[in-house]
């Protein structure tokens, strides 16, 4: 980040941080070309510009403004979340390496570590992202790396984040933390002393639910290894996904700031609802982590989870009633979207799986939209004065 755009607020970051001048242009355009003119003699592979070497104006555009968002020296983005996370722990374990995983993890995230990382000569051990106590139990000599995420999904868990960083510092770990949930503008992993951040961009990076992206962000050093496995993986992003990736990025803090707002007001009426038994939403000061979450995030996020009285099958048609929460995975766009997790994101598990993990089969997940509250809260209000239990 040059000194100038650190200066900068994150709201004008986001708009202005490493635009270039093409043409004029207020935006940049869609470099829809896979390849470009390059001067004979060149000093490395990577001075080529190709699409999948990440490094077209489109993508070279969203990597320093990314880096500048995350308080980083570097940053890359990536076809997807999973490619961005998969070429981070490729680039930064080797066989014989042990990675030291917080539990409850995005599924994606988890199949990769409990199916890819073993066959690649990695082993994989979990902790209790609440317990510091029970951490160094879990190193080992060949301990590398530790990767986490800053709440859990859905139950909304938040970890003892500043802990976790200074555990890794203490032993050396290079510490990865996905902040998908939290975006930049409610926490960012780097300023508290974790290595490198990545996020599905396909969330509330992008904010409208229409295009599959991820990024990292961390040092120099990191970031050209990061990118390297990524060009060998061929998990680069398109330019025309680059394009709207930068275009939603520019509405980040107006979205999830009401994002933010919204959820927390829905969190409060349904906590207040007789029908409701349970809301998982770290922003209620009822919730278990409300005060760590309260020291380490700007804003609680967009996702809350909750409990109806009732058999899964009336829990399933109260939800199915409501006419503005779609019934789909995925979070952070500018619709409501609501999911039973034992239905979509923990379906592969067993009930026993999900019972020890604290996931009921009734249990509800809501990503709040840019929806108005009045209207999303009428729309629950009819639907759970209709709810038979
Ligand atoms: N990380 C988290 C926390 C997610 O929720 C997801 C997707 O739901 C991913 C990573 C994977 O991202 P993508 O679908 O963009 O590959």
């Amino acid at each position: 980040m040059t000194s100038k755009t650190a200066d900068l607020d994150l709201e004008t970051r986001l708009i202005h941080a490493g635009k270039q001048d093409h043409h004029g242009a207020v935006t940049t355009p869609i470099f829809q070309s896979s390849t470009f003119t390059t001067p004979p003699v060149i000093s490395s592979y990577e001075d080529i510009r190709y699409i999948r070497l990440n490094n077209t104006p489109n993508h070279a555009v969203l990597a320093t403004r990314l880096a500048a968002l995350e308080g980083a020296a570097a940053s890359l983005v990536a076809g997807s979340g999973m490619a961005a996370i998969s070429a981070t722990l490729m680039a930064v374990l080797s066989p014989g390496d042990h990675l030291l995983a917080t539990d409850c993890l995005y599924g994606g995230s988890l199949a990769l570590l409990t199916e890819e990382l073993p066959m690649m000569g990695v082993e994989v051990d979990f902790i209790d992202g609440r317990d510091p106590a029970s951490w160094e139990r879990a190193l080992r000599p060949n301990t590398r790396a530790l990767w986490t995420e800053p709440m859990t999904n859905p139950l909304l868990q938040v970890l003892r984040l500043d802990e976790l960083a200074k555990f890794a510092r203490a032993h050396e770990l290079v510490s990865m933390v996905d902040n998908t949930f939290c975006s930049p503008v409610n926490y960012r992993p780097l300023e508290h002393g974790f290595d490198l951040c990545v996020h599905s961009a396909t969330k509330y990076l992008n904010g409208h639910s229409d295009i599959v992206a991820g990024c990292v962000s961390g040092s120099k050093e990191h970031i050209t290894r990061i990118n390297k496995r990524l060009t060998h993986l061929g998990g680069s992003l398109d330019p025309h996904a680059a394009f709207l990736l930068e275009r939603g990025l520019k509405t980040l803090a107006v979205r999830v700031r009401h994002q933010n707002a919204l959820a927390l007001e829905v969190a409060r009426w349904l906590d207040a609802h007789p029908k409701v038994t349970q809301v998982n939403y770290p922003g209620l000061t009822s919730h278990p982590d409300h005060e760590h979450a309260a020291r380490y995030f700007e804003g609680f996020g967009g996702v809350l989870s909750f409990e109806l009285e009732g058999e899964r099958e009336q829990v399933i048609e109260t939800v199915m009633s409501l006419d503005l929460p779609m019934f789909a995975p995925s979070l952070g766009g500018p619709e409501a979207l609501i999911t039973l997790p034992s239905l979509t994101s923990h379906a592969s598990i067993s009930a026993e799986q999900r019972r020890a993990i604290g996931i009921s089969d009734t249990l509800v997940r809501l990503s709040v939209g840019l929806e108005s509250a009045r209207d999303l809260i009428a729309d629950f209000e009819r639907a759970l004065t209709a709810h038979a239990s």
